[in-house]
């Protein structure tokens, strides 16, 4: 590895690649993380969904039987948003403890991370050393390079355990739930606004079906760490002018459903819950997640991570949604976590800045548990 490559170095140069999403363009920066990877000694895969939406797996595989460590991150970023940035959202701007930047915190400081572990687990010894790096785009947009990966035959091939770095100030996360997102459509009959009995007015439609899910229940037993599910309308559009009757009206649903659930389960049992009269197009559709915290690699990790977070960590899980709804699933289940350098309150957010110490002690706790897992 040269020298001059450390985790805060790699995270400064991830962030000069403008790969927000849409439209992701994340190719160069794939390739940029491919080649480094290469010279340190994996092997390395680009399977590529789209022009220039390009996923990077890579590998070491050790003599033995155990199966590879998954370590897992995005490089498409999402928008900068409205709001004006007072810090070059590409530069990875250093001040104090703080490197800002659009992905600093989600997540390219956590691939940074993974990626110098991964380095170094290499040079420790290749012929003992057993891992996978899932380097995705598309997250941002509901995971479409994961389902790509997912879809694609010996892509992944096998995993022991995964960690995911998505921001968690390097807290270990058990568990996280899935995201079911709706667009309903209703329809009617386009006049004009004098003569409304001469139509069919389809936002009336719509207002109906927004009364209806207030009261819409998902009968669903708590999730002891996520609760319950939750339904959440985004977003109402219709109608093109004041003086028409509306021949079309837009409904966004956001559904947070929790790990055991059935998101298809949910799809049905919602579409004839809201009747006939509209029309269905789902958005995104990942299920929830969850591994046992009494699992003997969820502990292991958690040991690994006590003198880092200064507490010995307690089974948690998070809202949001993260690749391995697909990746886990892909790799046949196995136990997962969710772990990152990122402030889960900076993600998404103008001025986007991740702690630096958090991402120094990221990759030093993914080298740990990368370690263990290969008896090294
Ligand atoms: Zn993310």
């Amino acid at each position: 590895m040269k020298p001059s490559l450390n985790s805060l170095s790699l995270t400064r140069k991830l962030l000069a690649f403008d790969t927000v999403n849409p439209p992701g363009q994340e190719r160069a920066c794939a390739q940029f993380l491919g080649k480094i990877l290469e010279d340190g000694g994996f092997e390395t895969n680009f399977f590529e969904f789209g022009d220039g939406r390009t996923n990077l797996v890579a590998r070491i595989t050790g003599v033995g039987d155990t199966p590879p460590i998954c370590f897992t991150g995005h490089i498409d970023t999402i928008p900068l948003g409205a709001i004006p940035w007072t810090k070059d959202p590409l530069k990875g701007e250093i001040e104090g403890n703080r490197i800002y930047g659009r992905g600093a915190s989600d997540m390219k400081g956590g691939v940074a991370a993974m990626v110098i572990a991964g380095l170094r687990i290499a040079e420790l010894s290749k012929s003992r050393a057993s891992m996978t790096l899932v380097i995705t785009a598309g997250e941002e947009t509901g995971c479409e390079g994961a389902y790509f990966l997912a879809a694609h035959e010996s892509a992944l091939g096998k995993a022991g355990a995964i960690v995911v770095g998505e921001p968690t100030s390097n807290f270990p996360v058990v568990g996280h739930k899935g995201a079911l997102w709706i667009e309903a459509r209703a329809t009617g009959v386009a006049a004009h606004g004098s003569m409304p009995e001469k139509g069919e007015n389809a936002i009336y439609k719509a207002a109906d079906a927004v009364k209806k899910l207030q009261d819409f229940d998902f009968e669903a037993i708590p999730h002891p760490l996520l609760g319950s599910p939750t339904l959440n309308i985004g977003t109402i559009t219709g109608g093109i002018n004041i003086n028409s009757v509306p021949d079309q009206a837009l409904i966004g649903i956001d559904i947070r459903t929790i790990p055991g659930q059935n998101n298809k389960e949910v799809y049905e049992k919602l579409t004839s819950y809201l009747g006939q009269e509209l029309e269905f197009n789902r958005l995104i559709d990942v299920e929830g997640i969850a591994t046992d915290p009494q699992d003997e690699w969820v502990q292991e990790v958690f040991d690994v991570m006590e003198p880092f977070i200064e507490e010995r960590p307690a089974a948690r899980g998070v809202t949001y949604f993260t690749d391995v709804s697909v990746l886990t699933p892909a790799f046949g289940n196995p136990p997962t976590i969710i772990l990152g350098p990122g402030e889960p309150v900076m993600a998404h957010k103008t001025d986007e800045f991740c702690y630096i110490s958090k991402i120094e002690e990221a990759s030093a706790a993914y080298l740990e548990i990368a370690r263990k897992w290969c008896g090294l």
